[in-house]
């Protein structure tokens, strides 16, 4: 394709965008960022992860003449999307320490001989004498389209992950003042922003600013009860797909990861105590999808670019806000349905206020206990959980989002005042020298040593509680905390204590009102026969394109995303030419893969004995030329197409069980080579089947015969 050297052409955007990526639309944002991209202009995008922002400079790299260099902190990340872009058949590559000195001058020759249109550089790299001086080479010889600079917040110190080498970045600017820069991140903060401005030099760039609103992902918060793990297996149990657990410590992953492979459940663990080794094999493995479940801190994460994280689960609480909306959001970064969901108990401050505690600057643990605060503000708030969020980043939300628990399944509110004034009266009766448990076992009649001890069975409080649970109690005392009816002490040894507004609620002069736990979960509705159809087909392709991704180890989303999968699963392609018009599939992954996908699906239907294919119109006149005795190579040339093209359609139709001979279109004397070699490989691509046969056998004979093959097997 040319490049767009005009504006009119830039209506043809979206026609790139599907032959070189597959989509059908630009998300908000994107074709904004292109087109600027595309006049040279500077650009600072930020937006939230899984928004996009790769395309927002790969687009322009392939559309202008030149080399793209993308400056990217992590080499995971780097390989990751180099193999994306090499999946769709886009030329790109990579330098960086992990190379060889060989494999580093075959890449700069592929660059100067213009086979490139992107290359990922770490920016320690960027900037050596030697890497300056062939840059110097590409700009003379094929130009340089624009430097994009990724995770662009590594260059301010007031972002989460500053790295000084960033800094650095000026020197090119200064070096190429014609070369626009496009900074991109997915941090938010206002100072953050203007420090990547001024620390990169971008001259009044084009600033968007997406909302950080991530509308695929459901929040929920699961109060934990006395055998959390279990309420965890049980969450598991009803989940789909790849997900992440996070835990506070190493040891908790360890545990966690102990007991979830004890009950049968596929989980690996990850934390920075780990061997390098095991942990990117651990990370690949998840990647891969050979495990479902990846149990980790926080060390997991950063760079680790899989979209089709279904889940993220915070089995502790997080300290920062901040930082449970950048763990959650690496679910569902393919914008499919996912959840994040926070397993929560008031208990599970303590852990973190020992982190706060350790810090020496007093400053530094008063912001950090504010933080804290409002991510309990999040794990108790009643209101929708999406406003709680969004407005931790300065943004207005209108609430009811309908997908969060709070606005799925709002908590009734009930009149328990009573039952506070004979909590309260117990802390009262306790001395208030006690904590939560003792109060509830007072109030409860427990047997328990200490109440005996301290002569508490004694109190007119005595077992006045025992119609209410454990949990019901504790649910009580958070409200009352929450709402500021009895306070706390924060030492690290909590002990309750009354304050004016409890002396209120003694004498009647406020009322209690509380949400209520809330047991039932409610079931799924039936779903009907067709998704069920659907969800079975899902499945098959899900299986299909592991095997395909094993076969060349990579990992799956790479092959196919979720969200084409379901597009497959719900349209049912059965022929390669309405495969070829669903989004997601691009002219490469067409060749590449269709056929294979294609076949599987008309196994399904055939199988499921739903409406039976048929032949599209073009497939017909191909087999009227057949019918009128024209061979393979006579029927391209009346119809005047490629030979390959003619056998897709003759595969297709022996697949459809149409009237068509194989004997006739490939020397019978092959096929039963070709039907050994099937059955040995299995149902593979065909070139190692080509290879195993070797010189003899042509694409085409394979090919066909493999249609026969598979017609034979269904039916
Ligand atoms: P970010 O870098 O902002 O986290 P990515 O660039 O990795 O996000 O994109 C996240 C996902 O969204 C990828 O799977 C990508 O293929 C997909 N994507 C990007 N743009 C579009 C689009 N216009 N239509 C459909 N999917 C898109
Ligand atoms: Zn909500």
């Amino acid at each position: 394709m040319n490049p767009i050297s005009t504006l009119a052409d830039l209506s043809e955007l979206e026609v790139y965008l599907k032959s070189f990526f597959g989509h059908d639309s630009f998300r908000p944002g994107q074709r904004k960022i292109v087109e600027n991209a595309l006049q040279n202009r500077d650009l600072l995008a930020i937006m939230p992860t899984g928004g996009g922002k790769s395309l927002c400079f790969q687009l322009p790299a392939l559309l202008k003449p030149g080399l793209m260099l993308v400056v990217s902190p992590l080499i995971a990340l780097m390989q990751d999307q180099v193999d994306s872009l090499l999946e769709n058949g886009i030329g790109a590559t990579f330098i960086n320490s992990s190379l060889s000195p060989d494999e580093a001058r075959d890449r700069a020759r592929d660059i100067l001989g213009g086979k490139i249109k992107l290359l990922y550089v770490a920016p320690e790299r960027l900037l050596t004498e030697k890497f300056l001086a062939f840059l110097e080479q590409v700009r003379s010889r094929i130009g340089i389209s624009g430097l994009a600079v990724d995770e662009a917040h590594c260059v301010s110190n007031w972002g989460h992950d500053f790295r000084p080498e960033y800094r650095q970045l000026k020197v090119l600017r200064e070096r190429y003042p014609d070369i626009p820069i496009l900074a991109l991140t997915a941090t938010a903060t206002e100072r953050v922003q203007q420090d990547i401005i001024s620390q990169l030099n971008l001259r009044q760039p084009l600033v968007h600013l997406a909302s950080f609103n991530r509308p695929n992902l459901y929040y929920e918060v699961i109060p934990k009860q006395k055998h959390k793990y279990s309420q965890l297996l049980k969450k598991l149990q009803s989940l789909q797909g790849s997900g992440i657990i996070y835990c506070l410590s190493r040891s908790n992953v360890n545990e966690l990861v102990f007991n979830l492979q004890r009950d049968g459940i596929n989980a690996l663990p990850y934390h920075a105590g780990m061997e390098e080794f095991s942990r990117t094999t651990n990370q690949n493995r998840f990647i891969r999808d050979d495990v479902p479940i990846m149990v980790a801190t926080v060390a997991f994460g950063m760079g680790i670019n899989k979209p089709d994280v279904r889940f993220v689960i915070h089995y502790d609480l997080p300290q920062t806000l901040e930082q449970y909306y950048q763990e959650s959001g690496r679910a569902g970064r393919d914008s499919e349905p996912a959840k994040c969901i926070l397993f929560y108990s008031p208990s599970d401050i303590y852990a973190v206020k020992y982190f706060i505690d350790k810090k020496s600057d007093p400053n530094e643990q008063r912001i950090a206990q504010q933080q804290l605060n409002k991510t309990v503000d999040y794990a108790e708030g009643t209101e929708c959980r999406r406003t709680i969020i969004l407005s931790y980043f300065g943004e207005k939300f209108k609430g009811n989002c309908s997908q969060c628990d709070n606005c799925c399944d709002p908590k009734p509110m009930e009149d328990w005042t009573i039952e506070a004034q004979k909590f309260l009266s117990c802390v009262a009766r306790c001395g208030e020298r006690f904590g939560m448990k003792h109060i509830i076992d007072v109030l409860r009649g427990s047997r328990a040593k200490k109440v005996e001890q301290y002569g508490h069975h004694l109190l007119s409080t005595y077992g006045i509680g025992k119609d209410k649970t454990v949990e019901e109690w504790k649910n009580l005392a958070r409200s009352l905390l929450n709402q500021g009816l009895m306070n706390e002490t924060t030492d690290g040894f909590p002990i309750l204590k009354l304050n004016k507004r409890s002396w209120e609620v003694f004498r009647n002069q406020r009322r209690v009102e509380i949400p209520v736990l809330s047991q039932k979960d409610k079931r799924l509705p039936n779903s009907a026969p067709r998704e069920i159809e659907s969800e079975m087909l899902l499945d098959r392709l899900r299986q299909l394109r592991k095997q395909m991704a094993d076969e060349q180890s990579i990992a799956p989303y790479i092959i196919f995303a979720d969200s084409t999968l379901k597009v497959f699963a719900r349209d049912k392609p059965t022929n390669l030419e309405a495969f070829g018009r669903l989004s997601g599939v691009t002219e490469y992954k067409l060749e590449r893969y269709g056929d294979r996908f294609v076949s599987e699906i008309r196994a399904f239907v055939q199988e499921q004995k739903l409406p039976t294919p048929l032949p599209t119109s073009t497939q017909m006149v191909t087999l009227q030329y057949y019918q009128q005795g024209l061979d393979i190579d006579a029927i391209a040339r009346a119809r005047n197409v490629q030979a390959s093209t003619i056998v897709n359609h003759f595969s297709e139709l022996i697949e459809m069980n149409q009237p068509v001979e194989i004997d006739r279109l490939v020397n019978p004397k092959l096929h039963q080579p070709i039907v050994s070699a099937i059955e040995k490989l299995g149902d593979v691509s065909l070139t190692p089947l080509r290879e195993y046969l070797g010189e003899g056998y042509s694409f085409n004979d394979i090919r066909l015969v493999r249609a026969w093959w598979r017609r034979t097997r269904s039916h």
